[in-house]
Formats: C-alpha cells, structure tokens, sequence
C-alpha cells in the first residue's frame, strides 16, 4: 500500500493527507521516499535552524542519549542547567527564570498560568496572532475559524487589532494581567508592525502595571537576524516564550521570566514530564554553541536582505516582507496554494499561510549557492502557475 493511503487509513486528518513522505535530509535538502530531491525552505516550520542531520547535533544528541536519556524533573541534570543559563545570557537577565516544556503552546500555557499569579484576570492579544492549538493557547489566539468550533475557550481574553498602537491603548487597563504579542505574525503570513510598536504597547502595559509577554516562538533563536525579534525595538519584555527552533530540531520549548515585575511559579504551580528533557537540551546548547561561535546572525541577515532583493524583482511579486530568514513573499494574485504545490513539484518545500502570501523559514545556515537556487526555481515557478 502506498504511503498515503497508509497514513488515512491509520491517521486522523487534521493535517489532511501529506502529498509525500521524507526520508533522509542533509543540511537544507531533503529526499523523499522516490529518491526525488527537494530544496527545504520551510525548515520543519521555522525549526530546523541548523537544517537537517547536522554534524554538531547528531554527535551532542547520539552522545546525550548514550550516556543519560530521560529523568523527569524531580532530578536535575547538567544539559538543563547549562542551557538555562545560555538562554539568560541570551536575554542578558540574569534575574531571568526558565521553565522548559516541549512545544509552543505548551510554552504560551505557562505565560497564561504566571499571568493569573498577578491576581489579575485578564489578557490581551492580537487579531491573527497565532500562540497554539492546547485549550490556553489557543483562547489568546486571534483567529476565529480555528477557535470557533472549539469554543467555550478561556474567558477575559479581548483581541485588538495587530499593530495599532491606539487600540491597544484603548484595551489594556489595571484589570489586565499580560499582553501577548508576536514581534512578527508567522502564521498569519509574516505580518510585520510598523517599527516604534512594541515600544509603545511596552510603555502601554508599564501604565497600566500589565506584563507583556513576546511569543518569540517563531521568530527566536536567530531566525529573524536577531535572538528573538524585539531587540531591535529597545525593549524588555516580562516574559519571552520559545520552542521551534530552540531545540535544534529537537522538540523543546521554553517560557522565561525578565526583570522583576512578574510573578515566577513556586514548587508544585507547573511542570513537564518531558520538559526540558537531557537529550533535547543537549541539542539546544550544541545549536545556541554553533550559531554563537560561527556568527550565524550575521549571517541570516545578510542572507534575508539577498533574498528581499532578488525576490522583489520576480515578475507576480509584490512585496516581500520580514526580517532575516522569515520572509513573507506576497504575490499579486491570490494563487498562494496553487504556488505552492507547484513549487514542491519542483523541487522546493515552502508553504501558504494565506491565500496570497509565502512563506520561508530556510534553514539559518543555508549557503548562498542553496539562496540563488531558490530564487531560481521560485521565478520559474510562479511563471508557470500565472502563465502555463
Ligand atoms: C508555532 C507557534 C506556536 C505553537 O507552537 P507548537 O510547538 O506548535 O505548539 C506558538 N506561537 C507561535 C508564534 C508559533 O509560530
């Protein structure tokens, strides 16, 4: 039987049946079960930052899982403590405190339970702003068709519009607990605020005594040029929630306290039998190692800024947005899926967050060779779905 029919005859079907099935992967290319090869530019969803089968995290996780694999939480071990105080250097907090679990919502679930700690009840977030799939995480996610068939969710949550610095004003007030915003909107076809934003809804909480939480979740650990997408704005947030790429492809996320205005969890508040866990540190401190030692952010930034370049020259092409390597290509014609689809045809992974706009979230150490490929490939393909 082939794979497909396997996987619906087995599977439910929530991510409807995948067009095909990988089985190996080097770097940023990856092959499927035929032996065809494919240019990954989706990076496992913004995850893969090192691409696939990397030397540094094959050797840290094949010598992790050798030695000590899983121990739950009532044991600390190494790997943890050591990637916890990286991740403070990252922040440059030492007062930062950080619980690891094993995914983003997982991670957004944590924030919300800190944000109740404060005594207060209620949380604002941005209309298409995507924080996960749990029950939490998704009540403070802004989009109605994934909520809607799922409702009653959390109560207290009041969305306001992404981006507009007056509405918010106008939302957060002394009753409300945390703001939630993403630096930029991935899901939501990497939506980028106008710059001076995250500064005004920051000094919008400090009046109001509101936490604000980023969701770097999409757009940490290097991916956007920087750590995790709001440096650039000056501001600390109170909390920073991660996963994705965190774990070098590894499955791990994190929610970290900042500063000293947000409550931290007291023994028996939470926890994560995987959180966390030894072997996914591992790989997380082997990825953080090698991006740090290998100046990987200038990298990414360089690398975006050829692709904005050679990708606002494609005829179809209107805008290409984002920072470093989450770009939005936004097309003229709402011909998104169908570019898509053609594209893996062709040789290429991206995907279609909205009927109009491509994204690409390639692994950060793509080569050059690997981004003129792309943009090659790319022309060619949007050529044949306006034209063929
Ligand atoms: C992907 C994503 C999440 C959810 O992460 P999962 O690991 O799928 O639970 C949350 N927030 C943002 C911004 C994301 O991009």
């Amino acid at each position: 039987m082939k794979h497909q029919e396997r996987w619906h005859a087995a599977m439910q079907n929530n991510y409807g049946v995948p067009p095909i099935t990988l089985v190996k992967g080097k770097g940023a290319e990856v092959w499927d079960d035929n032996g065809k090869r494919y240019l990954d530019f989706l990076g496992g969803i913004a995850t893969n930052v090192l691409g696939h089968a990397h030397p540094v995290i094959v050797k840290a996780v094949s010598e992790q899982i050798g030695k000590l694999g899983h121990v739950s939480n009532l044991y600390s071990h190494k790997q943890g403590i050591e990637l916890a105080e990286k991740l403070q250097d990252l922040v440059n907090d030492s007062s930062a405190r950080i619980f690891f679990c094993n995914s983003g919502a997982e991670a957004n679930e944590a924030a919300i339970k800190i944000s109740r700690l404060t005594g207060r009840k209620e949380i604002i977030a941005a209309t298409g702003g995507f924080h996960g799939r749990t029950t939490g995480a998704l009540s403070i996610t802004g989009q109605d068709a994934k909520r809607t068939p799922f409702e009653p969710l959390l109560s207290g949550v009041k969305f306001v519009e992404f981006g507009d610095p007056l509405a918010m004003r106008k939302a957060v007030s002394k009753k409300t607990a945390m703001v939630i915003i993403e630096a930029i909107q991935g899901e939501n076809g990497v939506v980028v605020p106008e710059s001076g934003y995250l500064r005004k809804v920051r000094a919008i909480c400090d009046q109001n005594g509101a936490l604000l939480v980023i969701d770097a979740v999409q757009t940490g650990m290097g991916r956007t040029g920087e750590w995790f997408g709001y440096e650039s704005e000056g501001i600390k947030p109170d909390m920073i929630t991660l996963a994705k790429g965190l774990g070098g492809g590894l499955p791990l996320g994190a929610m970290i306290t900042l500063g000293d205005r947000s409550p931290t969890f007291k023994p028996g508040e939470h926890g994560s039998t995987f959180g966390g866990n030894p072997v996914s540190c591992a790989a997380a401190n082997a990825a953080i190692d090698f991006i740090v030692k290998k100046d990987v952010l200038k990298k990414v930034a360089t690398s975006g800024k050829y692709l904005k370049v050679m990708l606002a020259k494609v005829p179809g092409v209107a805008q290409v947005r984002g920072r470093g390597l989450l770009l939005g290509i936004v097309l003229d014609a709402n011909v998104a899926t169908a570019v898509a689809s053609k594209a893996m045809s062709n040789g290429l992974l991206i995907n279609a967050p909205s009927r109009n706009v491509i994204r690409i979230a390639p692994p950060l150490i793509v080569s050059k060779k690997e981004l003129s490929e792309f943009v090659k490939v790319f022309a060619r393909t949007l050529n044949e779905v306006l034209n063929g």
